[in-house]
């Protein structure tokens, strides 16, 4: 997606461009006005998809495109009786582009602006809508400019379709891998300390990893949207959370990890499951474990929806032992009431947040309103993403106690883990 958005922001420049130095020598100073723009349109899409806003990128280049087809139609290219219009059937290919982008998004923004392209199209197809300027095109230039327009339209078209294609093939074969991976034992836990103000390893999150036996390892951020859509996230959530409960019983028959605590991120579809409690209750039954030890990190998006659900199945895990963090915190829409009534013990502030704690006065005030909420509903406070110590100071001048990140380590295998805890013990 991010190829293509980068791509698209290019060639909108490169065209745009062209067009203004084309237009530029003719004078038509109008015309010059409506390329920089789009120019400019397409500067700004690179710079958010590089900033990995893909959604406001394609919002952005799309409604610029839209704007910009929709002007050409009505006072450039206005068709004659010799010469019909082309520049429309563009959107007819960024109808389906528009829905290629948005594919995992909600209804109405998957169907909602692939749809308005269309209507677009059909309506400069079956209309002869335009304003007579003296802008509008001679027919010379409109003929080969037809041939030209049809070519470039059928060929993004195709260029959009291959790329559906290619993308379907690619999610059908990850999907069957990941199975594959589930029953071949491909996936590992990999273990990032969580520290506490004194320095010491208090515990850690567990962060599933696919050593992929082709492709190496496979970051969970592939994957885990994959096994959402696709309903592998239950298997998958319940051999993870197998997994950390079997660690921590190993933990706890070591002096040095006893005391740990182990963090597991729960997604919203397997804490769904109507036995959600029922079956937790048989993990931390088989294992014999203590489930104070165990930390369920939940996001904020589980609480949109069936929020009484979610309170209610909290309630009955929290009653067994188990705690509860919330993650990402900041980036959802958590509604504050909401907030007050779930059995909470920890807020996570979100890395993004963290990253530009000390050079945006707008994360660093995000980081200080969501430590004061901690207090004040007396939740403890944890920040994920801690690179530098400078954000580590600043993070404790606000009263975070407890700290993530690769400033004291990345996800470690678990041997590797066990050696940082001791090292840590040993004062080293
Ligand atoms: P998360 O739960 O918010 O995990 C934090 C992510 O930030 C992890 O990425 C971690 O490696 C990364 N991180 C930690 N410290 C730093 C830092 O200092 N700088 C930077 N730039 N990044 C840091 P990871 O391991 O790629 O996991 C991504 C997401 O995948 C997780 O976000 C979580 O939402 C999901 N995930 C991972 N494991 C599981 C799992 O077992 N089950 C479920 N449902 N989701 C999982
Ligand atoms: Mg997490
Ligand atoms: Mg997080």
């Amino acid at each position: 997606m991010r190829l293509m958005l980068t791509l698209g922001s290019l060639l909108l420049m490169l065209i745009a461009g062209g067009w203004a130095v084309f237009f530029m020598l003719q004078g038509q100073w109008l015309i010059v006005a409506l390329d920089v723009a789009m120019a400019a349109t397409g500067a700004a899409a690179l710079v958010l998809s590089r900033r990995d806003s893909l959604r406001h990128a394609a919002l952005l280049l799309l409604g610029g495109l839209f704007v910009a087809i929709g002007a050409i139609c009505v006072f450039l290219d206005v068709p004659s009786g010799q010469v019909p219009r082309a520049t429309h059937h563009f959107y007819l290919s960024l109808g389906a582009c528009a829905y290629l982008l948005f594919r995992g998004e909600r209804p109405l923004l998957r169907h909602g602006v692939a749809l308005l392209f269309l209507a677009a199209f059909v309506v400069f197809a079956s209309c002869d809508a335009a304003i007579v300027t003296p802008y509008a095109l001679p027919d010379e230039v409109r003929v080969s400019g037809t041939w030209v327009n049809n070519i470039f339209s059928v060929l993004t078209l195709y260029l959009v379709l291959h790329v559906m294609q290619s993308d379907v093939t690619a999610r059908n074969e990850m999907e069957d891998e990941l199975r594959t991976a589930l029953d071949e034992q491909q996936l590992v836990l990999h273990y990032q300390p969580q520290i506490g103000a004194d320095g010491q390893v208090t515990g850690a999150e567990a962060l599933v990893r696919w050593e992929h036996p082709q492709r190496g390892m496979v970051s969970p951020g592939e994957f885990i949207p994959l096994a959402e859509q696709t309903g592998l996230i239950v298997p998958l959530g319940a051999w993870v959370m197998r997994e950390a409960c079997a660690q921590l019983v190993r933990w706890s028959k070591d002096p040095h990890t006893a005391s740990l605590t182990l963090a597991v991120n729960v997604s919203a579809q397997q804490f769904r499951l109507p036995d959600m409690v029922a079956r937790m209750r048989a993990v931390l039954d088989r294992h014999g474990i203590d489930p104070t030890r165990l930390k369920i990190e939940l996001t904020e998006s589980m609480l949109v929806s069936d929020v009484e659900d979610t309170i209610e199945k909290m309630t009955a895990l929290k009653a067994m032992g188990v705690g509860f963090s919330l993650d990402d915190f900041g980036t959802g829409y958590s509604s504050l009431s909401y907030l007050k009534r779930l059995p909470l013990d920890q807020l996570k502030i979100d890395q993004t947040f963290v990253r530009d704690v000390l050079t945006d006065p707008n994360d660093a005030a995000i980081a200080q309103t969501v430590v004061s909420l901690g207090q004040t509903l007396g939740l403890s406070v944890i920040a994920e993403g801690v690179e530098t110590e400078g954000q580590r100071e600043f993070l404790a001048g606000i009263g975070c106690q407890a700290y993530q990140g690769y400033l004291f380590s990345r996800p470690l295998p678990i041997d590797k883990f066990e050696v940082f805890v001791r090292g840590r013990v040993a004062g080293v």
